[in-house]
């Protein structure tokens, strides 16, 4: 029945009004977001690029493209814009996930080595687990972390030289410190690897320099829209000019057919919003936010990986408390605080387990949280930590 679904809408709606949402790579869309993204564009094929694009993949496979060429094209001005960059830029990827699938094969061939970040430490399943086509499809070799939970540049560089990569991969779902984008491309451009990076978690970060960018340092960029970048649910990719056409055919029509230029009108304007002065003061409270929240952790007793945090998450070590990721995901849960497990470095339980939990603070900081409301939440949160363990006893 089509009144059962709209009436879950509402449920969920009301959850979201309702909950804590601390899960790092959600947040909640503005309302132009959201008309544009549910408009009558879904109805418009258009297979291929716009006429105008200088790719070398330029045209679409059917009539009345006109508009929505128009608005494709402005969306990637607009991205550039937003990056500073003259990249060339790709918006048709459905997802991060497809973004990934496409960059890699617009200069790989299956079979062909990745050095990536190792999977327990904070990188993506697209970053070559064997349950991902990344991980079946190519030769994946990792890098780790040090005891402390930082990037090992030293690991990095013995891998390269050992493995001969032909793509570095950079860029990681779970790791809260800066990512030294130069570091990585000195190395691949000694081994003669492809840079790539996955800006998906950190892109607004980097798009109001509260990160480093890898703009300048990598060729190939991959990212999702709706993480801190406040986006419709999607992807993108940036390369260097010369690799245009490869990235263009590898999205169309290597592994996509149809974009959906509903959801592309939506990056558009969620780009527009990302120009604005209001989202560089947003980006930046969710980082003082997300410090205030960890030093807080910290202030309690907890440890927090790395010590710290850099970005718009952090990691909770949860080892000496006696509660396990999933239980503390699920306990928090019925507090209507969400949030979810994470392995942390050198984690002995399985991931459906998991030793930590995964907390982030851009999705709060959109409903106009400051430090001291996410102080109250990390006390609520070793309350019920607290209380949960009582229980148990
Ligand atoms: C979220 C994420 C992705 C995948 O995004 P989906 O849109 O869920 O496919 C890829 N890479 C990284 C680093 C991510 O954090």
């Amino acid at each position: 029945m089509i009144k059962d679904i709209f009436d879950l809408i509402e449920k969920e709606k009301k959850r979201q009004d309702e909950n804590i949402e601390l899960i790092a790579s959600e947040n909640f869309v503005s309302e132009n977001v959201l008309k544009a993204t549910g408009s009558i564009l879904t109805n418009k094929y258009s297979e291929g690029y716009p006429a105008i694009r200088k790719s070398g993949n330029e045209g679409r496979y059917y009539g009345g493209c006109q508009y929505v060429d128009e608005i494709e094209e402005k969306c990637c001005e607009l991205w550039r814009k937003v990056f500073n960059t003259d990249y060339h830029v790709n918006v048709q990827p459905h997802c991060g996930s497809s973004a990934n699938f496409a960059a890699y094969f617009s200069v790989l061939n299956p079979g062909d080595t990745i050095l990536s970040m190792s999977l327990n430490n904070g990188a993506h399943l697209t970053h070559g687990s064997p349950v991902s086509f990344s991980g079946k499809l190519f030769n994946m070799v990792f890098y780790e972390v040090d005891q402390n939970g930082f990037i090992d540049m030293e690991d990095v560089k013995r891998k390269a030289l050992e493995f001969k990569p032909k793509l570095i991969l950079a860029g990681a779902s779970a790791y809260s410190r800066t990512i030294h984008f130069d570091k990585f491309s000195k190395i691949a451009k000694q081994v003669n690897a492809y840079f790539m990076v996955d800006m998906a978690h950190i892109a607004g970060l980097i798009a109001v320099s509260e990160h480093p960018t890898p703009f300048g340092y990598a060729d190939l960029i991959t990212t999702t829209t709706h993480k801190t970048l406040r986006g419709p649910r999607g992807g993108m990719i940036f390369c260097k000019n010369e690799l245009a056409k490869k990235v263009d055919s590898a999205i169309f029509p290597f592994s996509q057919g149809g974009p959906l230029q509903h959801v592309i009108a939506g990056k558009a304007v969620a780009a527009e919003e990302c120009l604005l002065p209001s989202y560089k003061e947003y980006i930046h409270q969710v980082v003082v936010n997300c410090k205030a929240m960890s030093d807080e952790f910290i202030k309690m007793g907890y440890s927090v990986v790395t010590g710290g945090t850099d970005n718009h998450l952090f990691l909770l070590d949860l080892t000496h408390k006696g509660i396990t990721g999933i239980e503390c995901q699920e306990m928090l849960d019925s507090h209507h605080i969400t949030l979810n497990k994470n392995c942390i470095p050198n984690e002995t339980r399985s991931p459906k387990v998991a030793s930590g939990v995964r907390i982030g603070t851009a999705a709060m900081t959109t409903k106009g949280y400051k430090e001291k409301d996410f102080i109250e939440v990390a006390h609520k949160i070793d309350k019920y930590i607290d209380e949960y363990m009582k229980d148990k006893k």
